[in-house]
């Protein structure tokens, strides 16, 4: 197993969706797995003028393809997603680089790792160090921002969700499981990938007096322990605020491993049941 990192990015269409296909598209890709998925940030376009700015993300993967077999990979994905190569460096709706792979060096004219041109690139940058903090080149020289000086980052626009999560329904009460297969979670210094399930509102909005939203997850961890499913809130539990900025949404997940998630529905279909209101 190698640990690779791919830069995506793209600057026509609908741009958030489709790095959300790229990375789905990678995690359905034979031989790959998605283990981190960075923030996405809109970048300034660069090279061709004229373009409209681009959506940027690092996406890291486990992989047992060599570098080669993995960049037919990425060629395919770009390909599926309607690029069309005209213009090298113009706009595109899907480009995946190959940025590192494990402490590979290649050197040809179809693939050369590390992606010679990634540091000096703020969004190449940027959302790599978002998703492996301390990394570093084959040469074992630290991967940092002091070289960028194109492709500025404009703004961070948060996490990726995964829209194409098999969300279901439960009763009228609209609980929600979310799977969050791309997300890279510490908990209890655990790692978790992709293999946990999210329960409950995919989306709390806390500040302010909106407090029936951790109440639901409370109630929902409840519900769980009862059923004697462990649980575990990421990142951190309903109303410990680590943002600074009142008002700001953040999130607040619960977790149950997804070798429970069978016991999971039955005990929420069970609460539930007994009680239609308490969602
Ligand atoms: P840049 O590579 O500077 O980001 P680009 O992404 O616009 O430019 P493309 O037209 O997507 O360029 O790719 C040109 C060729 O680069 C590809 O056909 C591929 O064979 C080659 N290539 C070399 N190294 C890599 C790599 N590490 N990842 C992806 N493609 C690579
Ligand atoms: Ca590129
Ligand atoms: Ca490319």
């Amino acid at each position: 197993m190698t640990q690779a990192i791919i830069g995506i990015g793209g600057n026509l269409g609908d741009r958030m969706t489709y790095l959300r296909r790229m990375i789905r598209a990678l995690d359905d890709a034979e031989c790959v797995r998605v283990s981190a998925v960075s923030h996405a940030y809109e970048t300034e376009p660069w090279g061709v003028s004229d373009q409209s700015s681009y959506y940027n993300a690092a996406v890291r993967i486990e992989t047992s393809l060599r570098a080669d077999e993995l960049l037919e990979v990425c060629k395919g994905i770009e390909e599926d997603l309607g690029r069309r190569r005209t213009v090298r460096f113009g706009p595109r709706t899907a480009d995946l680089d190959i940025l590192l792979f494990g402490d590979e060096e290649w050197v040809s004219e179809r693939l050369t790792i590390p992606h010679p041109r990634m540091l000096e690139r703020d969004f190449a940058v940027r959302p790599l160090l978002d998703v492996v903090g301390d990394l570093r080149m084959p040469d074992g020289s630290p991967v940092t921002d002091e070289r960028v000086r194109i492709g500025r980052v404009l703004a961070d626009l948060g996490p990726l969700e995964d829209p194409a999560a098999d969300n279901v329904w439960v009763d009228e009460g609209e609980v929600r499981f979310v799977r969050a297969p791309f997300r890279s979670l510490e908990v209890d210094e655990h790692e978790v990938i992709g293999d946990w399930v999210a329960v409950g509102p995919p989306r709390l909005e806390r500040g302010g007096s909106n407090s029936s939203t951790d109440f639901d997850l409370l109630w929902l961890e409840e519900v769980m322990n009862d059923a004697g499913v462990p649980t575990t809130f990421y990142p951190h539990r309903p109303g410990e605020s680590l943002s600074s900025y009142p008002g700001v949404p953040t999130e607040v997940r619960l977790f149950v491993s997804r070798d429970r998630i069978a016991d999971a529905y039955r005990a929420l279909d069970e609460a539930v049941g007994e009680d239609p209101d308490a969602v």
